[in-house]
């Protein structure tokens, strides 16, 4: 039985990079069928909602959500959507390819971000004139399952160390329920761990990357220190992600809008690409998330590549390009 996509391409160069990563999709073995929902400033401006309850309907009736990006009103997207789809873990792998002039030459790094809480949780209040507060939620059962998930994922995946980063000895009582959690959940697995203050560890990626695996993150840090991840592996336009939760899934480039590009058909479509890749694991077909992968990573190392990696290509052009290179 054929797959239900949900595909919401957004705003910006969401609009070019989603139809990217369909293109692939239907041209693999999986069946799919792609049902599309707006969203995003467009959508806002058309029909007075930036999610209207329609997309909602079609995310959370669907097998798995494929997202480009939205642009002032990511927060009124992306956030409730990440709800619709029961999300908790974020996953962005950070990987240098051959043949992309990365800062990083052997970076293989898997960003797991805690993200239904944190300093995103969306409660903050004006107190007073000129004075503004924000909430931060840290609970037990969060951090549980973001460790449990971000320890499961190195076994799974191969990867022999584990990164915890905090910074709980300012956020003691929110940091530091986030580190105990996280702690006790490492001891009860095989893969060995470290703890690491998120300002330090920042540097410490930009100086050895190679010796990262999956770093385990507040919502915040995962956010930032995986886009400095980016940087390092070749830039936002190679960074997919995963929002996994019990049951669905929403898959996502870690870029947002580029308005600086946007509509002019020359936007890296790899993270969304690797996005739909990551769908293809999680609906049970690795080895075709495999071949896709492949074909990506030999268009990165041959050419034709994109402006942002040097090349003078277009989406379209890199696009086929990825389509032709897939071997089943
Ligand atoms: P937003 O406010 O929606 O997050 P932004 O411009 O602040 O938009 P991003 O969209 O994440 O942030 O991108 C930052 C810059 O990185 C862009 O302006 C663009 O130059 C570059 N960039 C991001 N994604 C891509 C891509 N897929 N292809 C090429 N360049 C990209």
């Amino acid at each position: 039985m054929a797959h239900e996509i949900a595909v919401i391409p957004g705003d910006g160069i969401g609009g070019e990079v989603v139809p990217a990563a369909t293109t692939v999709l239907a041209e693999t073995p999986a069946d799919f069928e792609f049902v599309r929902g707006d969203a995003g400033d467009a959508t806002r401006a058309e029909t007075g909602a930036a999610l209207p309850e329609q997309t909602r309907t079609v995310a959370a009736a669907a097998d798995a959500t494929l997202f480009g990006a939205a642009g002032e009103t990511a927060a009124d997207v992306i956030l409730p959507l990440r709800e619709v789809v029961g999300s908790y873990a974020n996953v962005r792998p950070a990987r240098t390819y051959p043949g992309v002039g990365a800062l990083a030459p052997d970076a293989d790094i898997v960003f797991v971000r805690e993200n239904t809480e944190g300093v995103y949780a969306g409660i903050e209040s004006e107190i007073a004139d000129g004075v503004r507060t924000l909430t931060r939620v840290t609970t037990e059962a969060a951090c549980e399952r973001i460790a449990e998930f971000g320890f499961t994922y190195a076994a799974e995946n191969g990867y022999d160390q584990v990164t915890i980063a905090h910074k709980a000895n300012v956020m003691r009582e929110t940091d530091g329920l986030f580190l105990d959690v996280a702690r006790r959940v490492g001891g009860e697995h095989e893969t060995g761990y470290e703890t690491a203050l998120m300002d330090a560890l920042a540097t410490d990626l930009v100086m050895r990357p190679e010796t990262y695996g999956v770093v385990i993150c507040p919502n915040l840090a995962g956010d930032v220190l995986s886009d400095l991840a980016a940087g390092l592996v070749g830039g936002l336009g190679l960074l997919p992600s995963a929002n996994v939760g019990r049951e669905n899934a929403l898959f996502e480039p870690v870029h947002g809008t580029a308005p600086d590009i946007a509509g002019e058909g020359v936007a890296n479509p790899t993270a969304t690409v690797l996005s739909a890749a990551m769908l293809l694991d999680h609906l049970d077909h690795p080895e075709v998330a495999a071949a896709v992968r492949g074909a990506v990573e030999t268009v990165l190392a041959e050419g034709p590549t994109t402006p942002d990696l040097g090349g003078t290509a277009t989406t379209d052009e890199m696009t086929n390009a990825i389509v032709t290179q897939m071997d089943f």
